[in-house]
């Protein structure tokens, strides 16, 4: 059994599609309890335009406050562009994600760039923090709204110009929740026989109640960066139809129940995702376990 790193992308994948400002305080009791459950990897803020993605406004004071509380942890930001990185960086955050669709329609929804734009910005990035930690996140990896299916080779054939700037980390992203097992496993073999020395990591979303069985079959196939959000929380605005992420804690629970060696405590996210749904009611969960008693759950609520 490989050795699973989970991803906590909560605060910010779940947070930025709340439209009613989250306080800091709740997003750090949040990050607090995330760090006391055994996360290791946590993606806390976006650097975006404040105008664009109002709740991300605090993103340079939430960065320092969680540099400064937990300097050994692994603390990420999605930075969409240079000045993103520029912010990133001049915060300390030394680890950092960038998006990009697979779907052109979707990379105009999104980020409202074309490809050429999204590569050129990506390789101002690189060129000016050439000590930067950078994930290429490859939004639509498994199909979007827009375009339909795409297949492992799309893939491949979609991320070379990427690989040949100098990216090392490819996340491949379900933004809508599209995948099936075997594509995942498809997928993932072809980039693996493209880019052996590629790192992979996985990103799916549960909107046809398929999180667990693709990412297990991401998993499987080798992958063992998994990207989660507590409670489920998420979704995306500009994706029609996408619904929550996949839940950390019924990833946790599932894998450690399978004997996967995973040093978090489940009954404490499960605990926090309960809390989180009372501190942010308007959230789209898609997370089974908070909802009810879990079978080691020996408290009653
Ligand atoms: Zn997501």
């Amino acid at each position: 059994m490989n050795e699973i790193e989970i991803y906590e992308v909560g605060p910010r994948d779940g947070f930025q599609n709340i439209p009613e400002y989250i306080p800091l305080e709740t997003k750090l009791t949040i990050i607090d309890g995330l760090v006391a459950a055994g996360i290791r990897h946590l993606q806390i803020t976006s650097f975006v335009s404040p105008k664009a993605v109002p709740q991300m406004k605090d993103a340079v004071e939430l960065a320092q406050l969680c540099l400064a509380r937990y300097p050994d942890m692994d603390l990420l930001a999605l930075v969409p562009n240079l000045r993103g990185a520029q912010t990133a960086w001049e915060s300390g955050i030394r680890h950092v994600s960038t998006v990009v669709s697979l779907s052109e329609s979707h990379n105009r929804a999104n980020i409202n760039r074309t490809h050429v734009e999204s590569q050129s910005d990506l390789a101002k990035i690189l060129e000016t923090y050439p000590d930067l930690d950078i994930c290429l996140d490859l939004a639509t990896a498994f199909g979007c709204p827009f375009e339909g299916k795409k297949n492992g080779e799309e893939v491949a054939l979609f991320i070379k110009p990427y690989v040949d700037l100098g990216i090392r980390t490819v996340n491949l992203c379900d933004t809508i929740g599209i995948a099936n097992p075997a594509q995942v496993r498809q997928t993932i073999a072809a980039v693996r026989q493209a880019y052996p020395q590629l790192d992979l990591h996985i990103h799916i979303h549960d909107t046809r109640n398929m999180g667990l069985v693709n990412t297990l079959a991401a998993i499987e196939s080798g992958v063992s960066n998994v990207q989660s959000t507590l409670g489920g929380l998420g979704g995306c605005p500009f994706a029609p139809g996408a619904s929550g992420n996949l839940a950390t804690e019924d990833l946790v629970f599932m894998l450690q129940e399978m004997g996967y060696p995973l040093e978090v405590d489940v009954q404490k996210l499960i605990d926090l995702a309960r809390d989180q749904a009372r501190l942010i009611p308007g959230g789209n969960y898609s997370g089974h376990l908070f909802r009810v008693e879990d079978p080691r759950n020996e408290h009653k609520n």
